[in-house]
């Protein structure tokens, strides 16, 4: 008899970015650009986190066009929208709704203790609600929703990966397997891309400085501008020292990651050159990397039909996967199904 190997199913990857606001050069080299290495190995879904996105007020318009701008940057950046599942968040009501029963089997305790909570809060003192408490319980919603093996994040949301494993241990314990616990993966350059103008605070779209934010479709003199006014330091030698260089260890980062060669590597080809000769080789290595994106955006924004059958298709796919989970799920906790 003629043997049959079953083809093993892919592992299924996860991963969001909230239009929170522009898009930044953190937000590709800590995430997009991550994604583009799994679509052939993983199937793969990527959203855009609108419901995340309201933690923070935003204007309607805005919001409009960015969560657009955002899917249209998803596929100009090379990810491959049949091959992938590309999709709006709140097209998937599924979220919100395991999101709930997902609050029930989470600390109060567990939040207070996320430090994205912290800061955002400091942040955002006079809008401190509860959907930006909350925020890690939709975030473990999206990702147990798919039974996502991998998560693939930017250092500052492993915290609320470890969350999601411990509310998928928990809840596992009480009904069984019903949630395959998510790894994190943090990849090794470029995690976390610090502000040009303030190197310890992180890169962030929603609180961009004008000069210190490199965004993802910015103009080529714009970003030439912001690398040659980046914040240094009084010493001379281009080395890697987050603690006592983070201007100069941040630029080497982003040279590292732009032009896909080591930290060590970045540093031995500007040994003995002056910062004023590195940092517009930075702006250029970023100005070339960012092009193509830039372009191909501004041409998939021109056709807004194409964009809409995109993000209608996507939704269905990630809903027929999604409504299957929270149907289970509920049998579980004992609702009637
Ligand atoms: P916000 O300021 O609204 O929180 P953000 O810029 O932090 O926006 P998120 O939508 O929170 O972006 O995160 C999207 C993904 O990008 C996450 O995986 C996050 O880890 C990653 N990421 C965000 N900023 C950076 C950064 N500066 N460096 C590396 N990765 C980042
Ligand atoms: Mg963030």
């Amino acid at each position: 008899m003629e043997q049959t190997t079953q083809p093993t199913p892919k592992k299924r990857i996860l991963s969001a970015i909230k239009p929170s606001g522009e898009l930044t050069l953190g937000s590709y080299i800590g995430a997009i650009r991550n994604w583009l290495a799994f679509q052939e190995e993983y199937e793969c879904v990527y959203c855009v986190a609108d419901l995340h996105a309201i933690t923070v007020r935003q204007d309607p318009k805005e919001l409009r066009r960015r969560s657009l701008e955002q899917l249209a940057t998803y596929i100009s950046s090379g990810l491959d929208y049949e091959k992938n599942i590309l999709f709006i968040q709140s097209h998937v009501p599924a979220h919100a709704e395991l999101s709930w029963m997902l609050g029930c089997y989470t600390m109060f305790g567990e939040l207070s203790r996320m430090t994205q909570f912290k800061d955002k809060s400091a942040k955002n003192a006079d809008n401190i609600n509860a959907g930006l408490f909350t925020y890690p319980v939709l975030m473990a919603a999206d990702i147990l929703i798919y039974n996502a093996d991998l998560v693939p994040v930017g250092d500052d949301q492993k915290q609320h990966v470890e969350l999601t494993r411990d509310i998928a241990n928990r809840f596992n314990g009480v009904y069984g397997n019903v949630f395959k616990v998510p790894e994190a993966f943090v990849p090794p350059v470029g995690a976390r891309i610090m502000s040009l103008q303030n190197p310890e605070s992180k890169m962030s779209k929603s609180e961009v400085d004008a000069n210190g934010c490199v965004l993802l479709l910015d103009k080529p003199e714009d970003i030439m501008r912001k690398f040659k006014r980046a914040v240094t330091d009084s010493d001379r030698e281009i080395r890697f020292d987050r603690e006592n260089k983070p201007g100069i260890s941040n630029l080497i980062e982003i040279y590292a990651a732009a032009t896909g060669i080591t930290r060590e590597e970045t540093m031995a080809q500007f040994e003995g050159k002056s910062y004023g000769d590195f940092k517009p080789a930075v702006g250029e290595a970023v100005v070339e990397l960012l092009r193509p994106i830039r372009e191909n955006t501004e041409r998939l924004l021109k056709d807004k039909g194409e964009l809409e059958r995109i993000y209608k298709e996507g939704a269905m796919r990630a809903a027929h996967i999604a409504d299957r989970t929270v149907a289970k799920v509920k049998k579980k906790i004992g609702f009637i199904v």
